[in-house]
């Protein structure tokens, strides 16, 4: 078991989820560890946020309440990637044109980085926006072999996790289980 405690799927889950990866208890201990270390890599200096929608609203709304800075400005931009004809994906950004971003800080906060294709997409776009500086951080890491060659850093990372498909704490499955309170392995619905 990933978590070290005995953790199991709601009832009314289980035909979804498999198996509880991370619990809500160890989420919100390791988003306080991040938003104190967060808080300490920017000291004093003001900093501005972009939460990458719609996955992350949940892990921003605790993360952004863990980080003790004075001067911090909260956002949220749409990133949609779809598949297009040949082999990589794209990605779609929206909301960027809403936010004066010259000069300032900026750290793109993301619910996972799987390709590594949208975060490298985002830090493009800010860094021409004439940041004074442009980091990422991500509540989930993983550990795959789709991952683009040349795709940028992820300075802050809660959890690593293996390549398994993942729901909840924000992330979704065709749009539902965003709202579970944990991290949990989906369920592969079998052939048969
Ligand atoms: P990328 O491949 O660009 O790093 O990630 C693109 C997006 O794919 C993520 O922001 C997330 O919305 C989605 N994604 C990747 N892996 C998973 C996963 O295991 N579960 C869910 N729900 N979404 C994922």
């Amino acid at each position: 078991m990933a978590d070290g405690l005995v953790e199991s799927v709601p009832d009314e889950f289980q035909d979804q989820v498999a198996r509880v990866l991370l619990s809500e208890e160890r989420i919100g201990a390791r988003v306080k560890e991040l938003g104190a270390q967060i808080g300490e890599a920017y000291r004093d200096q003001p900093l501005v946020i972009l939460g990458v929608l719609t996955g992350s609203y949940m892990f921003v709304a605790d993360l952004t309440r863990a980080i003790p800075l004075s001067k911090l400005e909260v956002y949220f931009i749409k990133a949609s990637s779809y598949e297009g004809t040949g082999s990589s994906g794209q990605v779609k950004l929206s909301g960027l044109d809403h936010v004066d971003l010259t000069g300032r800080h900026v750290l793109i906060v993301e619910d996972i980085v799987d390709t590594g294709l949208t975060l490298q997409k985002l830090k493009q776009a800010v860094r021409e926006l004439d940041c004074k500086s442009v980091a990422a951080c991500t509540l989930l890491h993983k550990n795959t072999s789709r991952r683009l060659e040349g795709t940028p850093p992820v300075e802050f990372v809660a959890f690593e996790i293996a390549d398994e498909f993942v729901v909840g704490y924000g992330l979704d499955y065709n749009q539902s289980l965003r709202h579970l309170p944990f991290v949990g392995i989906f369920r592969t619905k079998s052939a048969s």
